[in-house]
């Protein structure tokens, strides 16, 4: 990236959280998993890859399966951030005061190559797109493609909860496969 156009965009976001009120081993470990097993996604997409999102929660792939159906029209009520789409810089601002309006722990998931690293909108001189949502806030799982399917979204899901709790809690697509024979 020019190095103006980093100039540009706003500092990293606060990232600051206090200290859990409760600190102890097995409370983390049992509240963790039920955090994993109940993320709420924030009601939030900024372009196509919003579109796959969308699917990831309705009925043919239904993340209800897995505890994060209930997405959230807004940050206060939200502990996951899928930034779905092209940052521009114009909107960096927004995304940064969203991220700083969720309420802690909170985890993101930068969907699709425009997310990632700008995606096509990348050229010599550009000065538009914000290249990759990690240099204004924290990204804890990344899925590729553009844009990627919902099933790449539910994998990044997944991930999430393994982040949290240390495990993957579901078989791998060929492991279901065999299973169901
Ligand atoms: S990665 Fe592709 S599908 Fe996703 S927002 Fe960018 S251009 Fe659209």
């Amino acid at each position: 990236m020019a190095q103006e156009n980093q100039d540009l965009i706003r500092p990293f976001a606060d990232t600051a959280t206090d200290e859990p009120i409760i600190n102890q081993a097995p409370v983390q470990k049992i509240l963790n998993i039920c955090r994993a097993m109940s993320l709420w996604p924030m009601t939030f997409g900024l372009a196509c890859c919003a579109i796959e999102m969308m699917s990831f929660g309705m009925a043919r792939f239904d993340s209800a399966r897995f505890g994060a159906e209930v997405f959230r029209p807004s940050p206060r009520q939200s502990d996951l951030i899928i930034v779905a789409g092209t940052i521009s810089r114009k909107m960096a601002p927004l995304v940064v005061r969203l991220y700083e309006q969720t309420p802690a722990p909170k985890w993101v998931i930068a969907m699709g190559n425009c997310a990632i690293s700008g995606g096509p909108f990348v050229y010599k001189n550009q000065y538009g797109i914000v290249e990759g949502v990690d240099l204004i806030i924290p990204v804890d799982v990344y899925i590729p493609g553009c844009p990627p399917r919902p099933e790449g979204l539910l994998e990044g899901l997944f991930q999430v909860q393994k982040k949290l709790t240390g495990r993957r809690w579901w078989p791998l697509p060929e492991q279901a496969r065999t299973s169901d024979k």
